[in-house]
């Protein structure tokens, strides 16, 4: 991973906000700047490259992941530790993460280091890096949407009524370990019957049953990164109602992704789906927002929600995922991961949406 040129970046965004260094607190950015991968760490960034402060457990991992950072060893207060090394070395104007720093530890950072540096609130400036994937995320991004469609793709033959949605779920999560995936980005979804009306059902104890929709919503985590995919299949030979419910999400997702092109506000995804959605008297039934970014974190930038005015680039990759909610009688989702290339999207979950199960 290229490291360097994503600190390039950051130091060009930070010297366009005016900014000598920025304190980065959310794990998710520390891994993206450094590689390193702990669960705990600080790292400051500036026109000298990547500081970084762990605590005992992490020396040897984060001397080793973070190779291109200077890498501190702390045995408590990671926050005051950056702080006084700020102090030390005299930037000026730093920037801070308020999304991602409690107020103590905005105090104790402030205390540690000093009066005479200017302190400001500058969330967001590498999440939006992290919103254009380089060619070497979208692989490991593509990877694990393979990963993912073979999972459920090995599973879904075991799908019929009288087995439990849980052990679904512990099948599904024991394959992506066994496939060589670090474990499920998310807690997987299946959720069938009324409990498919929930958008985020919990998997139960609850059996599947002939005439069920059961919503399967997975992904792995695979080399650090996210894949995110949703199917719903019919138990049992489906009556045209239901067909025609599931054709029309199909064809909104299908209008979502033929908007996805750089240059396009993300908002106009929503804006397709839903269009289609309420054309068919179905968009009161679409409760959610449309999509979301996919790498580190499994919901990153950028939002595809209504009224979202952000331009889609070139490397973005996101999911498309409409969906209808009945309560009381179930639900569909379809969702795929999607990259925006230079000449449209490419569909990274490829796995077939025509799918009916006979119980
Ligand atoms: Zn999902
Ligand atoms: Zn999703």
């Amino acid at each position: 991973m290229d490291f360097i040129s994503r600190q390039e970046k950051l130091s060009v965004l930070l010297h366009s906000r005016g900014l000598d260094s920025l304190v980065v607190t959310s794990l998710a950015n520390i891994f993206y700047l450094t590689g390193f991968r702990g669960s705990a760490g600080v790292a400051v960034a500036g026109s000298s490259g990547m500081s970084l402060w762990v605590d005992p457990r992490y020396t040897v991992q984060a001397r080793a992941e973070a190779a291109g950072a200077e890498v501190h060893e702390v045995r408590a207060g990671l926050l005051e530790a950056a702080g006084r090394w700020l102090r030390k070395h005299g930037p000026r104007r730093i920037g801070y993460d308020e999304s991602n720093l409690s107020c103590r530890g905005y105090e104790n950072l402030r205390r540690a280091g000093g009066k005479r540096p200017s302190w400001s609130p500058a969330a967001g400036l590498v999440e939006r890096l992290r919103a254009v994937k380089d060619s070497c995320e979208t692989e490991r991004i593509r990877q694990a949407c393979r990963l993912t469609a073979e999972v459920f793709e090995e599973v879904v033959p075991e799908v019929r009524p009288g087995i439990k949605e849980l052990d679904l779920a512990a099948e599904l999560d024991y394959r992506m370990k066994r496939k060589g995936g670090e474990g499920p980005a998310f807690e997987t979804i299946v959720a069938s019957g009324r409990r498919a009306a929930l958008p985020h059902a919990r998997p139960t104890a609850k059996l599947l049953e002939k005439g069920d929709l059961v919503i399967f919503d997975l992904g792995v985590i695979l080399h650090g990164y996210a894949a995110d995919m949703t199917r719903t299949v019919y138990l049992g030979c489906a009556p045209a109602r239901v067909r025609k419910l599931y054709q029309s999400v199909r064809e909104a997702q299908e209008r979502g992704i033929a908007t996805l092109r750089p240059g396009a506000p993300a908002g106009s995804v929503d804006q397709a789906v839903r269009t289609l959605l309420k054309r068919r008297g179905l968009d009161r039934y679409f409760t959610h927002s449309t999509g979301h970014g996919v790498g580190i974190e499994i919901h990153e930038a950028p939002r595809l929600g209504r009224g979202e005015k952000a331009r889609l680039s070139a490397g973005a990759v996101v999911t498309v995922e409409p969906g209808i909610y009945l309560e009381g009688a179930g639900g569909i989702r379809i969702e795929d991961t999607v990259l925006v290339g230079a000449g449209g999207a490419e569909i990274l979950t490829p796995v077939s949406k025509g799918r009916w199960i006979l119980g």
